[in-house]
Formats: C-alpha cells, structure tokens, sequence
C-alpha cells in the first residue's frame, strides 16, 4: 500500500544531515557538558557552537539560546519565568484565543491562582489585530506581566503580524513572547527584525529529534527558571545538556533554513495544487485559514456534513496520514477552539482536516489525495446523520 505522510506539523523524521551529526555524541563523544576533562571539553564545545548556530541563524547572540527539553518546556519557561522574574509583580497575562495548549493551559493554570488572562480574539482567518493588543495593554495597565502571542498557528497556519504585535507590547513597556515553533525552518525568523523579547521552537517540527528545544531570552529580560539543580544553561535550565539533541537541532535548524526558499515554494505549488483539486472536487468545502497569510505546506479545509474524523481514519486505511482539527486532545471530540474562535460554526468545524507537507512529499502523493479523498467524502456523507 502507498503510504502518505501528510502530517509534518505533528512532527517530522530526522533528516540525515542531522542524525550523522548526532552519532558521535551518544558513543565516542559521550562526555557531560560541564567536565573539566577532555570528554566534558568536547560535548561543551559541541552544545557551544550548536548554540552559536542557532542564534546567528534566529538573529540572536549566543547567551541569549537556553535549551530545553522541546516548545512545551519553551513555552512554559517563557511564561512561568517571566512571571516569577517580574520586579513589580503584575498579575495579568495577555495572549491570544488560537494558541497551543502548552501557552493556553499554562495562562489557564495562571487564572486558576487568580491572575488576569486576557484571551484576545482573532478574526475569521484566525488574526490577531495589533489594535485589539494596544487595548488590552490599555485595559491592564501597570499590572500587565506578559503578552504571549503565537507566530504561527499549528491548526489553520495563519501567521501573525508579531512585528506589528511585538511593538505595540514594547510601547507599553511589557515583554513579549512568541511560540514560533511551527514558523522556524518554514518562514524567516529573525529576532531583531520581530522585536520580540523571547521566542520558542523546537526540533522535531523541523526534521531534528523529539524532546529537544530552544527559547530565545533577549538579554535584559528578567526571568526565574523552572526547575533547579546545577547552573547549566546560565541558571535558566538545570540539568545535564542533551548533547546529542542539541547538535540534532543545529544542523537541523541550519539545514531548514538553507533550503527554506526552494522547499517553500515547492511546497506551496503541491498544497495550491491539493486545494484546488479538493475545492473543484468536493462541494460544500470551506477553507480554514488565511488564504496567503499562511505557511507554505499547510491546508486545513472543512468539509461539510461529515465528521473530520471519519475521514482520517478512511484515509489512514489507503495509507494517507493526516490530522483533524476538530478532535479536542481529551478526546471528547469538542471542535477545535482555533476553528471555534474563528467563528466558525461547530457542525463545520467537526469537518476539518489539516494536510501539512514536508520534504517526502511528492506530486503523486498530491494526486493520489485527489483522486481517493472525493469518493470517500460522497460515501461518508452518504453514511452521516448530519447528511441533508
Ligand atoms: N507550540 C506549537 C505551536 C506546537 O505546534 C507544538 C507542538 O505541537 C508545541 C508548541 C509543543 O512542542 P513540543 O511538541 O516540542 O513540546
């Protein structure tokens, strides 16, 4: 059977460039980071110059790259250590309706403990508007701690306006965070250029391995880490580097970027190709997302009066994997709050599908989409209750 794989923004492989760098550091060069003898002096040298990678790549001096253990950790450091860093205190977090749950469920766990959260809303393509921000700011005053906005959103791939964002939080004097873990290697990302005060990625949305990440933390931003131990990562991350993940994620990074231009545009063709065949083929379909303002690689459509995730599990049944939108992590099948908060209507959001592409993807992965997925909607709505 053929097997599709149409589901990089979940995660990707290890591309090669990245495990070859890998290797050496889980055998010959085992050494912990923060010995003073040669093996030691190897692996700093190696999580050193991966660091000095990542942040010329991102536009940011070394001190500024603390590693942690993937964009959960990112996210996580990002917010509870702005907080617990704050010289004044401020008790209200500012982000957005569309974000992942590792920014939501931590500002949610924030409001639980009784601080404000101010859940901006996005319009119908899933945008944040800068003015909406500015009022918030306005609204919350001195005791505005932190905005938390993402780059790019991992359900619908719209991408933010964060220069525009970012500069409306630094008028206010509030530092400002972006998840930008499924805009690095996609888009260019440059901090300096943003004017963003930290920023989270991790690797393997970008072909490196799983449980690995960075944030960038602009020199001058208070933060307080999450977990103590040793003073590995300038006091901002205890414990012993991931030596290995960290060289992955370099060359990864590196890699990624080397190539963003001609991946993007190739990529951007196969998805306009898959929309269009799937606009002109199946009716009652709706595109989620913004039409341009999008990554390269990602469709999400809804489709209606069918249920999203009948459609994954007969498409994964012809070897086509894909993601759905609407199934909430829980599983309590509750439409996406990204759909939702754009304002579109739960029966329509039950219908989505995301398609993200990557490297693997061909035009005959493209093609065999279009020429299965339209008889299994018709039969599929056929089958449904919701079926008019
Ligand atoms: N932020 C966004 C936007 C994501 O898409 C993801 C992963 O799905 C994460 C954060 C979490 O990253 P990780 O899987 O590395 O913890």
């Amino acid at each position: 059977m053929r097997r599709v794989y149409l589901d990089h923004s979940a995660t990707t492989p290890v591309r090669a460039e990245a495990l070859e760098a890998m290797l050496p550091y889980f055998s010959d060069e085992f050494g912990n980071a923060s010995s003073v003898h040669g093996f030691g002096q190897r692996a700093r040298h190696a999580v050193e110059e991966a660091r000095e990678k990542i942040a010329s790549l991102l536009g940011a001096s070394p001190e500024e790259i603390v590693f942690t253990g993937g964009g959960t950790e990112s996210d996580n450091l990002a917010i509870k250590g702005v907080i617990a860093g704050a010289r004044d205190g401020g008790r209200h977090i500012i982000t957005s309706s569309i974000e992942h749950h590792a920014v939501l469920n931590t500002c949610t766990m924030f409001e639980k403990q009784g601080f404000e959260v101010t859940y901006l809303p996005v319009d119908g393509y899933g945008l944040v508007d800068p003015e909406e921000l500015r009022k918030a700011l306005a609204a919350a005053g001195t005791d505005a701690v932190l905005v938390s906005i993402m780059m790019a959103n991992n359900e619908v791939g719209t991408l933010e306006p964060i220069k525009e964002l970012a500069a409306a939080a630094a008028e206010a004097s509030v530092p400002f965070h972006t998840d930008a873990v499924q805009a690095v290697g996609k888009v260019p990302v440059d901090v300096e250029e943003l004017g963003v005060d930290l920023l989270s990625l991790s690797a393997h949305k970008l072909y490196g391995p799983k449980g690995v990440g960075a944030l960038y933390v602009r020199s001058g931003t208070r933060i307080q880490p999450l977990q103590h131990g040793g003073h590995h990562e300038r006091g901002r991350r205890a414990g012993t580097e991931d030596v290995p993940g960290i060289v992955g994620m370099a060359r990864a990074v590196e890699a990624a970027c080397q190539e963003m231009d001609e991946e993007s545009r190739r990529l951007h063709q196969l998805r306009d190709r898959l929309q269009g065949g799937l606009m002109e083929r199946v009716e009652d379909n709706l595109l989620n997302g913004h039409p341009v303002r999008r990554r390269p690689h990602l469709l999400n459509m809804s489709f209606e009066n069918v249920e999203g995730e009948s459609i994954l599990l007969s498409l994964d049944a012809i070897g086509v994997a894909a993601s759905s939108g609407s199934a909430c992590t829980s599983g309590t099948l509750e439409p996406s709050h990204v759909l939702t908060a754009m304002g579109i209507p739960p029966e329509i959001a039950h219908g989505s599908v995301r398609f993200s592409l990557g490297q693997a993807t061909t035009a005959e992965d493209i093609e065999y989409v279009l020429e299965k997925l339209p008889p299994i909607i018709k039969r599929l709505r056929q089958m449904s209750p919701f079926a008019r």
